[in-house]
This record gives C-alpha cells, structure tokens and sequence, in this order.
C-alpha cells in the first residue's frame, strides 16, 4: 500500500491522478491533499479521499476550510501556508508525493519530496527548470526516486532501460520530444496578433491547467519540456530534439544507435502517464482505452516553427547560456502569461517580454536554493516593469 499526498490536488494533474488512486483502493491511499485557495473543490476532495491532513497553501483560507470540513463531520487536520506544504511533502504522511502545482510556487516542495527520499511523482517542470542540478542532489542525498509525469518525459522513461549511467553506454543517440503544435500550428505572427485566452487556452487534444495551456500555444512548454529533459535524462541540448506530430498519439521517442526508434504511444491522457509512475515497475488499469491504430489511420509530423514560436527557441537559448537563464527564462515567461491571461498583455508580447529579460540573466550558476529564488524574484520585477511598459 503506497499513501500518497497530492499536491496540487485541485488542478487537471491533480483530478487524474485521483481518478487513477479511486480505481485502486487496495493499492493507494491519500495521507495529504493540498491546493492553493480553492476551498470548496478541496473539501469535497477530503470528503471524497480522507486524507490525515489537508493543506491550503493560502493561509488566509484555512479557517473556512476547517469549517467546511468540521460542518460536514470530516476529521482531517487542516494546515495553512506554503511551509505547510514544504512540511507535508517531508513528513511522515505520506511515501509518495504526486508533484502537480503549476508554476514556481511548486519548488521547495518538489525539493522537500526529493530530500525527504519519496517517491516523486513529478508533473511541476517548472521546478526542474529552475533548479535541475539541485533537485538531482536532493534526489541522490534523500534516496528517493522520480518518475516523470509530464507525457513526453514518461514516454522516454518508458522507452530507455530502467537502469542506466550514461545515455552513450546505452547508445542513445538522440532524444525526440513530440508536440503537438498548439492550437495554433501553423499560423504566422501576423494571424497570432489579436489571439485571446480563451482562444490560447482550447488546446486540440488535451484538458489542461490556463497557464500550462497558454504555454502549448507559444510553445514554451516544449521548450520547457526540453530543459526538463536535459536535467531528467542528463542529455546534451545538441541531444534533445522537437518534432511536431498534431495527433498527440506518439509521446515521445528515444533514437539509439543501431538506427532503432523506440516510442511510447497511447491515446492523449494523462491517466496513462501517471498510472504507469505510480505503479511503476508494475503496470496498473488507468482507465484509459486502449488506442485504435485503424481508427487513427495516420500519425503525421513536421518540424517546428521557430521564427514564429519564438519561445522555443528562447529556451534552447537559456539552455545553452546557462547561469541564470533559464530562471530568468520561467520566471519571464510566469508572469507574462499571468499578464496574458488577464488580458493586460498581447499574446505576441509573452516571447518580447521573456527575450528582453533574458538579456539582463546571469552567467554564473545560483549555488544554492536562495540564489534561484533570488534570480527569480529579480526576474519577476524585471518582467512586471516590461509587461507595464509593452501594455501601456
Ligand atoms: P492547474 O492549474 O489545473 O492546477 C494547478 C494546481 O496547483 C491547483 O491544484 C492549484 O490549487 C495549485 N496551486 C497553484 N498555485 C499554488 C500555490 N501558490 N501554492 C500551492 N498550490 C498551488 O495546472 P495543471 O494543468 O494541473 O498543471 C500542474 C503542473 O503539471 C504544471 O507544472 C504543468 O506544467 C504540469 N503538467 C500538466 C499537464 C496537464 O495535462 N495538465 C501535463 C504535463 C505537465
Ligand atoms: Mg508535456
């Protein structure tokens, strides 16, 4: 019996990662839930799972969730705040920690899980992003074990031998990372000028978190994805490639030497992903049907727009300049889709905003946890200044 806490409970990785835990009650419990404000989705999560503990990660919401729970007879610990969350990724309640809140705020937890030596189910990239090296130390110190939720990620697990050193003793010549393009695969600058969240937000083939979605159709997210990878698999960037396949059936793929292609193919749920980490190395139902090659027909795929989709190109940038950059180069691009999202900013802005802080990044690599929260919050201010002046 593994005893989970979700983090991020209340969001898309949350919501599958549940469904996935409810069809296995003789496999997995939840010890912790937490989520950021959303009090009633969260109380009806603890009504739902019953979990010893229940953190808010927004302290002001703690006393309506105690309330909730206790006016519907549900004896669950309720904490407030983000050490809270640190604390219950650590502590005692849990072995397996399932990684899903989006953004920075998800760090020092995804840290807390790692040193703590559980296992990590890890959908946050954005952590990884920002601290990799230092998240493969917590990971090495605390004995635990990650295993990639993120789609591409977990298809190249599952692709790659389960123990290995260096990508070249195993003669992986190349990692391939598909996307599928965004819902707007194929436009030109011009036809992305007057672009709405809504619009940005309706992805073709997945159910997404705003933020994550806004980040499919600049495709930050690939080049977030390919930062991800480096840091996972520890390949070179020369080693990480983009291939956009729109159907979203191949998850990603690993190309070895001898000119084999292995690759991971399902239908586009995140249930797949998650249900394969959890039980990993085992293999357990997730729901998901099995993917109907007739019915598919055809996988197509083409090569990414960079000129266009800018952002990707930025964050092979950031990779290769190392330092601070690629921080500068999440946070930048944080804060300009939140602009986005509240319509104070142009979609073509969020590329424009990151590019001119990723000038002002870096070369010297942070050292510890406050160097990266440092450069992130300088970053941050950086950003804020240019998203006012580009709106104005
Ligand atoms: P979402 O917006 O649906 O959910 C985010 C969750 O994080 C919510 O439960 C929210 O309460 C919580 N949260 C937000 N801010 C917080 C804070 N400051 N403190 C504590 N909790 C906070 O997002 P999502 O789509 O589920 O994505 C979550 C993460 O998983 C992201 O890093 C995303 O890139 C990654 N991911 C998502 C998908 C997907 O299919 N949704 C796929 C791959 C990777
Ligand atoms: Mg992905």
């Amino acid at each position: 019996m593994k005893t989970l806490a979700v983090l991020g409970a209340t969001g898309s990785i949350g919501a599958s990662a549940l469904d996935v835990v409810a069809r296995h009650p003789d496999k997995y419990r939840v010890g912790v839930l937490a989520a950021h404000r959303s009090v009633d989705a969260l109380a009806d999560l603890c009504e739902r799972f019953r979990p010893e503990l229940a953190v808010i990660a927004d302290p002001a919401c703690a006393p309506a969730l105690s309330e909730r729970l206790r006016g519907r007879g549900i004896a669950c610990r309720v904490e407030g705040g983000p050490a809270a969350l640190v604390a219950a990724a650590a502590g005692d309640r849990c072995d397996t920690v399932v990684a899903a809140i989006v953004g920075a705020a998800g760090l020092e937890s995804t840290l807390a899980a790692a040193r703590a030596g559980k296992r990590l189910l890890l959908a946050n990239k954005e952590a990884v992003v920002m601290a990799g090296p230092l998240l493969a130390t917590a990971l090495d110190e605390g004995g635990g074990t990650l295993l990639p939720l993120d789609s591409e990620h977990n298809a190249v697990f599952q692709c790659l031998p389960h123990e290995h050193g260096d990508l070249d003793a195993i003669g992986v010549r190349r990692i391939l990372l598909t996307a599928s393009g965004g819902p707007f695969r194929g436009r030109s600058a011009a036809e992305l000028a007057a672009i709405t969240p809504a619009q940005a937000c309706a992805h073709p083939n997945w159910r997404m978190g705003r933020k994550i979605s806004v980040d499919s159709a600049t495709l930050m997210n690939k080049g977030l994805e390919v930062i991800e990878a480096h840091h996972l698999f520890r390949a070179p960037a020369e080693r990480i490639d983009v291939v956009v396949h729109p159907q979203s059936i191949i998850h990603s793929l690993v190309e070895y030497a001898d000119g084999s292609l292995l690759a991971q193919l399902g239908n586009p749920d995140m249930r797949t992903a998650i249900a394969y980490a959890l039980a990993w190395p085992q293999r357990i139902d997730a729901g998901v049907a099995a993917l109907d090659l007739v019915k598919t027909a055809r996988l197509d795929f083409e090569a990414p727009d960079l000129t266009t989709f800018r952002c990707l190109a930025l964050a092979y940038e950031a990779l290769a300049a190392g330092g601070t950059a690629t921080i500068v180069l999440n946070a930048a691009n944080e804060e300009a889709v939140a602009a986005f999202l509240d319509g104070r900013l142009p979609f073509l802005a969020i590329a424009e905003t990151i590019e001119r802080c990723l000038a002002g990044a870096s070369g010297e690599a942070p050292a510890d946890l406050a160097a990266i929260l440092d450069a992130d919050l300088t970053a941050r201010r950086q950003a804020q200044r240019m998203i006012a002046a580009l709106s104005a």
